[in-house]
């Protein structure tokens, strides 16, 4: 096997743990990202400081390797096909892309592939602040929104007097029992290895995974229409690649997709230790065309995001040796220079046989170590 190049579109945490997991093949890794001191930037073999909306750049950088992924979804949809029609590998396709972008549009295909949704409507900008239908209702941009930032839960026809006029889907709010990510790989052959199903539990300040859990505590039953949903919908969408299938399980037990990410997700951090095979190492193995690895879990966990405290500046971490003294802990941090409130800056597997245990461990990490400003 020759050694193939890699070109990470993106260079944050993701592209980093991307890199990391490229040690496995006889690969040259690449990024390329916007900020020249991104998280990826010390593990790759060669680094490219572009805009993800500068389509010859992109071009540029895509040319010079085999195969590129990428770990965002805000690239120049143009630049990919482009590469894709001069033979470049794509992974996961453009084409997913373009209707992953627009939530509406991500409803509609999701919808016809024949998952079980939410109900929904487009509701266009103009019309926003005058919706008369059933409360409470969730508003959800179409576009630019992200991490719950351009979600909004609307009790009554008072709440959207302030409401965001964007175009809009309006969705039926469910009674969440639990949120459940599905981390589904398949390759080029239509082979198909699914993580076992990981609870996501919210904070609901910062709208970001507080902490999750791996496998979830849900029933046989669930976790196969899981599997069964999941399965469907790579198959009848055709996904190449590691894809996150966010669901929801309400309070009767009935299953929702919420959204589908085309690439490694936050949701799967642990599979680094936990399974086999890492998120990150299928996402390689399927760019480079070779078998998909085992997504068997060795050892339950939970992961908790590690997230920058209410500062701004150049980062200090407080208690990182006592926090590092805290066994059966696994930390990775980003190799973020600055902080800004509730940044990313790093996550922590923690390997405990029961759930409260882990919890309880949890709870130690996060009084014992702070991320801040020096200033
Ligand atoms: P983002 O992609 O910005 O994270 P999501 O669509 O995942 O946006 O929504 C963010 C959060 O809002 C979800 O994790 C869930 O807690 C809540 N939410 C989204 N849609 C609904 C819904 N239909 N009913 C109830 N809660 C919802």
């Amino acid at each position: 096997m020759k050694t193939q190049k890699i070109g990470i579109l993106g260079g944050g945490q993701l592209a980093m743990l991307l890199a990391q997991a490229a040690i496995h093949f006889p690969v040259k890794i690449s990024a390329y990202d916007p900020d020249a001191n991104c998280s990826a930037r010390s593990y790759v073999a060669s680094f490219t400081q572009g805009n993800f909306d500068d389509t010859q750049k992109i071009i540029e950088f895509g040319k010079a390797h085999d195969v590129v992924i990428f770990e965002t979804e805000s690239i120049d949809i143009d630049a990919l096909k482009a590469l894709e029609a001069d033979g470049i590998r794509v992974v996961s396709s453009p084409e997913t892309l373009e209707w992953i972008r627009d939530k509406g549009k991500q409803k509609e295909v999701l919808r016809d592939a024949g998952a079980p949704i939410p109900a929904f409507e487009y509701v266009a900008a103009s019309e926003v602040r005058n919706y008369n239908g059933t409360f409470p209702v969730v508003q959800k941009w179409r576009t630019g929104g992200y991490d719950g930032y351009g979600v909004t839960i609307h009790e009554n026809a008072d709440s959207l007097k302030n409401a965001k006029a964007v175009d809009s889907t309006f969705e039926e709010v469910i009674e969440i029992e639990k949120e459940i990510s599905i981390l589904l790989a398949r390759g080029d052959a239509g082979d198909i290895a699914i993580y076992p199903p990981i609870e996501m539990v919210f904070d609901f300040a910062t709208n970001m995974v507080d902490y999750l859990v791996a496998p979830a505590k849900i029933t046989q039953i669930e976790k196969e229409e899981l599997f069964a949903i999941a399965k469907n919908l790579a198959e009848k969408l055709n996904f190449i690649g590691i894809y996150a299938i966010e669901c929801f399980i309400d309070k009767k037990g009935q299953i929702y997709v919420n959204e589908i990410a085309p690439r490694p997700h936050n949701s799967g951090h642990h599979t680094i230790s936990a399974n086999l095979a890492s998120q990150y190492e299928q996402q390689i193995r399927i760019a480079l065309g070779l078998p998909l690895g085992s997504t068997e879990q060795l050892m339950p966990c939970v992961m908790m995001n590690l997230l920058a405290e209410n500062a701004t500046g150049k980062t200090k971490y407080v208690g990182l040796e006592d926090a590092l003294a805290i066994k059966n802990v696994q930390y990775t941090f980003y190799s973020k220079e600055q902080v800004r409130p509730s940044r990313k800056m790093g996550h922590a597997v923690i390997f405990e046989k029961t759930l409260e245990k882990a919890l309880q461990k949890m709870n130690d990490v996060r009084t014992t170590l702070t991320i801040t400003s020096d200033e």
